[in-house]
């Protein structure tokens, strides 16, 4: 373990005693550092925010449905560290938004029988803030840290030596006098989440012992996630009715629950409390969603992108303009899916809208698309 901190990495600036030396235990400092806005839970209690009362987060691997093989590795590294008694090691959560990054830092730390303490990217402004965090760990803890591509880069170069060597180095005192002291952390294991794994810099992807890449779910593996959202949530289902919301939620287990209760609510109001496949049906035609899960916003972008811009190719931009939102959400949040299942297709030029598109809204595809997509 080097003693010398890397020059390309911040340090903590701290008021301290400077009669503590080098090395010294993190508790042994009399450091003010800044109250910060992380959250303890006990691993796998995490509140879900969209199900109100019910929590339907999956609290173990066992019940966690979809994504076999990024559960096959962390059931290994788990029990791999478990009987070496070690700290799992770093891993990256990476996809796109409601696959279960957060559900599976949880899962993580339950079933290693340690706490989780989470925060994000954006909520770490300071070097102090993550130092604090840091340095409140109990051993074993893990730190889900979501949106880590969005951490400012001060605060991700802290996390080197953290990650690395347990780690951090702190600037004691100002101008000539100053010194740098490292002090240690007990062991921790960070698990990050990203919906922009690209984002992040080399050196802290390097530091991941595991990146876990999540894909959409199949439509099976909805089925399965909504029948059992709807045995937690006492709402009958028939296996029609799974079928029907499965094959509209986009391939994400977040939008299935959504839909889920949407059509339980119909079901309850408008019908006899049962969601069959046609009250399921006829619920997300009320609420939008049409028979491909593409909802107002999805139709509206691909709409505009067809009828204001030729079908494209345009940029993100002005994606983002058509539909009144953030770039950062049509990149993250809106174009994902849309682009896996071919209705808006990436070319060097910009967004196109895909052969699906015209398919959708009943159009023939133009020519000139057709050349630019090489069909
Ligand atoms: P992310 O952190 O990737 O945005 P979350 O972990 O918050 O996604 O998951 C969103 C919701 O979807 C959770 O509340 C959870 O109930 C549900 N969910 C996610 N993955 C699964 C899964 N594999 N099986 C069952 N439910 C899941």
């Amino acid at each position: 373990m080097s003693t010398e901190p890397d020059s390309v990495q911040s340090k903590v600036e701290v008021v301290f005693d400077p009669n503590v030396e080098a090395g010294a235990d993190a508790g042994d400092l009399d450091v003010e550092l800044l109250e910060t806005e992380t959250l303890e839970t006990e691993a796998g209690a995490d509140s879900d925010t969209e199900t109100g009362a019910v929590n339907l987060r999956p609290a173990s691997l066992s019940e966690f449905s979809g994504q076999a093989a990024v559960r096959e590795r962390i059931s290994i590294l788990v029990e791999a560290a478990q009987r070496r008694s070690e700290p799992l090691d770093h891993i990256l959560l990476s996809g796109p938004p409601g696959l279960g990054k957060t559900t599976l830092a949880n899962i993580v730390a339950a079933e290693c029988g340690v706490s989780l303490r989470q925060t994000s990217g954006p909520a770490l402004e300071r070097v102090g803030d993550l130092a604090a965090i840091l340095m409140n760990l109990e051993p074993g803890d893990v730190l889900f840290v979501d949106e880590i591509h969005r951490l400012p880069k001060p605060v991700e170069e802290v996390l080197y030596p953290a990650m690395e060597d347990f780690a951090i180095d702190i600037v004691a005192g100002q101008g000539p006098t100053a010194r740098t002291i490292r002090l240690d952390l007990p062991p921790f294991t960070l698990v990050g989440a990203t919906t922009r794994a690209g984002l992040l810099a080399a050196p802290l992807l390097d530091r991941f012992g595991f990146v876990a890449y999540l894909d959409y779910y199949s439509d099976d593996e909805l089925e399965t996630i909504v029948k059992r959202s709807a045995a937690l949530l006492s709402t009958p289902v028939t296996d029609g009715g799974a079928t029907e919301i499965a094959r509209r939620a986009r391939g994400t287990p977040r939008i299935a629950n959504r839909l889920l209760r949407r059509v339980r609510d119909y079901a309850d109001v408008r019908g006899d409390g049962e969601a069959d496949a046609a009250t399921a049906a006829r619920a997300l035609e009320v609420f939008g969603v049409d028979e491909a899960g593409l909802d107002w916003l999805d139709r509206k972008l691909i709409e505009s992108l067809i009828d204001k811009h030729g079908g494209g190719p345009v940029g993100v931009a002005t994606l983002a303009v058509l539909v009144g939102e953030e770039p950062a959400t049509v990149e993250e949040v809106i174009e994902p899916f849309l682009l896996q299942r071919g209705y808006l297709q990436r070319t060097p030029r910009g967004r196109i809208a895909g052969v699906r598109a015209y398919d959708h809204f009943g159009m023939p595809t133009p020519s000139g698309i057709q050349e630019e997509l090489g069909v």
